[in-house]
């Protein structure tokens, strides 16, 4: 249930309501981009938006959609589609959990309910990957519930129309639940969200162009930039992390990582981080040792990359490597495979192995 509004901010929402709706509907029956998860808002379609939309823009995602849903058109063929496929499909946009709890869930929907997603937010909720956004998301564009959903684009808006410093999700969701109108709740939902993508940007709000202006409080108070207060953010962790690339007979070594691990279902070039006092090239040798059983003499470093997770940073240099003793068994991963270039661009990888794949599938080309 939504929680209780600081007693300031209902004021406004109550006696300026039906002002509040009328300007967001308008402005959004004009201004609205023309996504394409905007043209058919059938439940199953709204639902692979959305999560596509959790952690991924728009633009990227706009990428992605309507390939994904010619592979998988319905929550049917999603379900009886392999993992792997539905990971390939995904390759590129991050955040794998998301896919494979789209999967997962898809194959409960059709095992316990005929195919059909339940309308009502509380029950999708009970799904796996549909938290609380996702769900007032789905039950109001695709079944018109009249639920709010609120997103980090929304919290902003509601932060500046009420010049909240640090509204917390419940009191944003019960001052969207003040303003939804019974007949249109996912038109003003999705009118919310894309003020906040298109208008009421984190920083430069273009307060001349929008449909609340005249009842904004922050922009009344001349800083909306202001609301909401920013959260402090610790620095994120960094890791130096190897890859060991390994070719033998014109193929390459790849492992699978294990479904419970981060990017669970994923194929990658084996190795691991760095532990304290411990050079890279003895990190790698230790982690084909321990994960694939073999020993391995390291290399010239191929290439080095940087990146960001959500909760840590890598620094992977990808060493070639050379098998001196020991035959390949996957002792801490899911499958492995020696991988020619056809298998290399066709299995699902995350962006760093994929960086690696690029520099590496012109040597499995010219391998003896
Ligand atoms: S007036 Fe400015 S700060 Fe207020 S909601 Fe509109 S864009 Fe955001």
């Amino acid at each position: 249930m939504p929680s209780k509004l600081p007693d300031e901010a209902l004021p406004l929402l109550r006696t300026r309501r039906e002002a509040l709706r009328e300007a967001l509907l308008r402005w959004f029956e004009r201004e609205a981009r023309p996504l394409p998860w905007r043209r058919d808002r059938t439940p199953y379609r709204v639902w692979v938006a959305e999560v596509m939309l959790q952690q991924t823009q728009a633009e990227t995602v706009k990428r992605y959609y309507a390939d994904f849903l010619r592979r998988f058109p319905t929550v049917e063929a999603l379900a009886a589609a392999p993992l792997e496929a539905v990971l390939k499909a995904w390759e590129g946009m991050g955040y794998y959990r998301r896919a494979r709890l789209l999967h997962r869930a898809a194959q409960q929907i059709v095992a316990e309910q005929g195919g059909a997603l339940p309308q009502e937010a509380e029950a999708l909720r009970r799904l796996p990957g549909i938290g609380r956004y996702t769900a007032g998301a789905v039950a109001s564009l695709a079944f018109g519930q009249p639920v709010p959903a609120v997103d980090g684009n929304v919290r902003r808006v509601m932060a500046r129309l009420l010049a909240l410093p640090a509204p917390t999700t419940g009191e944003v969701e019960a001052a969207v639940a003040e303003l939804l109108p019974d007949d249109r709740p996912g038109d003003f939902n999705e009118a919310l969200m894309e003020l906040g993508a298109t208008i009421c940007r984190p920083r430069s709000p273009e307060c001349r162009r929008c449909p609340w202006r005249a009842f904004c409080r922050a922009h009344r108070q001349g800083a909306p930039e202001r609301y909401p207060a920013p959260k402090g953010r610790p620095a994120l962790p960094h890791y130096e992390v190897a890859a060991a690339v390994l070719i033998e007979a014109g193929r390459v070594l790849l492992a699978q990582r294990r479904p419970e691990d981060m990017l669970g279902g994923l194929w990658e070039f084996p190795g691991g981080k760095r532990e304290a006092g411990e050079s890279l090239e003895a990190a790698l040798r230790r982690e084909l040792q321990e994960e694939m059983a073999i020993q391995v003499e390291v290399g010239e470093a191929l290439l080095t990359l940087e990146h960001a997770y959500t909760h840590f940073r890598i620094t992977l240099t990808a060493f070639r490597c050379r098998r001196v003793a020991g035959e390949v068994r996957c002792l801490e991963c899911a499958d492995f495979r020696w991988a020619d270039a056809a298998t290399l661009s066709a299995v699902p990888m995350a962006a760093t192995d994929r960086r690696i794949a690029q520099v590496v599938a012109p040597l499995l080309e010219n391998a003896p």
